[in-house]
């Protein structure tokens, strides 16, 4: 068995290969639109050409299949959206000047690292790539050590479809994570736990490397008195247990007027089993597994410690073997309760009652700012007053989780929840710089250039 090699060697060798991209990156390679817009085919094309392969490996890491499946393959269509708009999202913007020229120009960054979690492992690393090869840059994936059938199928499709002196993946879990942090790069894109986040930042502080961090935390739901109640159920029972409940957007925690709370959970009770059947088993292969034993411990012990009612599923429902966890809601747990204080990430929903609307908000406030908050109401005034009072990463009203979708809304966390946004356009931004170019005229009496301005996208001059 070949020795394995040590922090410093791992990070020695990958400087060797971060100094050959950068090296590339100064070609002008990647700067050239016809190299942007071939990548972003060839992404689309490695799709194409492999999406069952894509789904079978993810099944087998995670369980599931078709929601699996069309989760991931959506990273195609945010290539897809690149290509479509990068000959204006590149383009120069001239923003005045009398007796000069001002413009911007979108520039890349240089060699940047995508760091992904292993959830929804294709998206959360092809979705920011796409972004990444959009604006120019070279870039690095480090998929996550927990989908031991995905990341080495990633790995072999991108060296195979994408330019591997420009696009690589590097496999590993903490000791290569570190070693590649060990090294500068000109961004850092982390989708994760905002415990490693803040690792993250601290390595990316030596070399004053910007960083994007894509956290997690609890997303709260308020049911207000004048929400439709059956609308409700089904639009939060459908997103809630997608994918297990392992999604950075999932509903964490549900705070429901007192006055509808027991109309909420018997339609709740009743929209799971019959969904998923009465022992919380016959969701099919949809339902998936929960990624490893650990976490099936973990989730485990949130139902274990938190006090108040379960409803349906609970811990007798729990096959470990299996990493089975039943759909599982539990009426008033208690507040200290590490249910109702840490990121649930699993197929458990706490439901409470409040009494007044302030006093909801104000239990939301009095956390952290989550990824996402949700409120469903007829109530403008409500709606209104929540988005306000309450911070959060992105709001779905009436809903839940939709507004990940669309690439014409940013995506991003705020405060503990994660800092910058990507998708579409500002996807692009993140892994841009806005280069403030001033030209003066050297004429007296005109305004003008002094240097020919290349073309947004073309290589650089010999
Ligand atoms: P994970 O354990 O796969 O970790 C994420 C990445 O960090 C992996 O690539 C891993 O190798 C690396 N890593 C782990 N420990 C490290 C360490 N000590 N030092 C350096 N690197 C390390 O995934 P996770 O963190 O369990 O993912 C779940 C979390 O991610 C949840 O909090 C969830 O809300 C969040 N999330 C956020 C988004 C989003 O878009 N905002 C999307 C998905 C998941």
């Amino acid at each position: 068995m070949a020795p394995v090699p040590s922090e410093e060697e791992l990070t020695a060798e990958y400087g060797k290969m971060l100094e050959q991209m950068r090296k590339t990156f100064d070609t002008g390679k990647t700067r050239s639109l016809a190299w942007r817009k071939q990548q972003l085919r060839q992404v689309i094309k490695m799709y194409q050409e492999n999406h069952e392969l894509i789904s079978e490996t993810i099944a087998a890491d995670m369980g599931g299949s078709k929601m699996r499946g069309v989760a991931e393959i959506s990273a195609a269509s945010s290539a897809d959206d690149c290509l479509a708009n990068i000959d204006e999202w590149t383009r120069e913007r001239w923003v005045g000047g009398l007796f000069d020229r001002q413009y911007i120009r979108p520039e890349p960054k240089g060699v940047v690292l995508i760091i992904s979690p292993w959830n929804v492992p294709w998206q959360l690393s092809i979705r920011p790539l796409a972004s990444a090869i959009a604006a120019g840059n070279a870039a690095v994936i480090k998929p996550s050590e927990l989908n031991p059938k995905s990341a080495p199928l990633m790995a072999e499709l991108v060296a195979k479809y994408l330019d591997p002196e420009c696009v690589r993946v590097v496999e590993g879990a903490i000791t290569e994570t570190t070693a590649l942090l060990n090294n500068r790069w000109d961004h850092i894109f982390y989708t994760g736990n905002g415990q490693v986040g803040r690792v993250v930042m601290a390595a990316a502080s030596k070399h004053l490397t910007p960083v994007t961090l894509e956290l997690g935390g609890k997303s709260p739901v308020i049911v207000d008195e004048t929400a439709q109640i059956d609308v409700t159920v089904r639009r939060l029972a459908l997103v809630k247990w997608m994918l297990t409940g392992q999604i950075c957007v999932a509903p964490d925690y549900i705070l429901v007027h007192r006055s509808v709370e027991k109309q909420f959970l018997e339609k709740l009770k009743a929209q799971v089993q019959a969904s998923y059947g009465q022992d919380g088993k016959e969701g099919g292969d949809d339902y998936g597994k929960i990624v490893n034993e650990r976490h099936v411990d973990r989730l485990e012990n949130l139902v274990k410690t938190a006090g108040g009612t379960v409803v349906c599923g609970g811990t007798q429902g729990i096959d470990r073997e299996k990493r089975f966890v039943p759909p599982t809601v539990i009426s008033e747990p208690k507040l200290d309760a590490p249910i109702m204080q840490e990121e649930i990430f699993g197929p458990i929903l706490p439901v409470l009652a409040y009494d007044d609307f302030e006093s909801a908000l104000k239990m939301v406030r009095e956390k952290e700012p989550p990824l996402a908050f949700y409120i469903f109401s007829q109530s403008s005034r409500n709606v209104e007053k929540a988005l306000s009072y309450i911070q959060s990463g992105g709001v779905c009203v009436n809903t839940a989780f939709e507004h990940l979708l669309p690439e014409t809304l940013p995506f991003g966390g705020q405060g503990a929840s994660g800092m910058g946004a990507y998708h579409g356009k500002f996807g692009f931004d993140e892994f841009s710089h806005r280069r403030a170019i001033f030209v003066k005229s050297t004429l007296p009496g005109k305004r003008g250039t002094l240097i020919p301005l290349p073309e947004a996208g073309k290589p650089l001059p010999d």
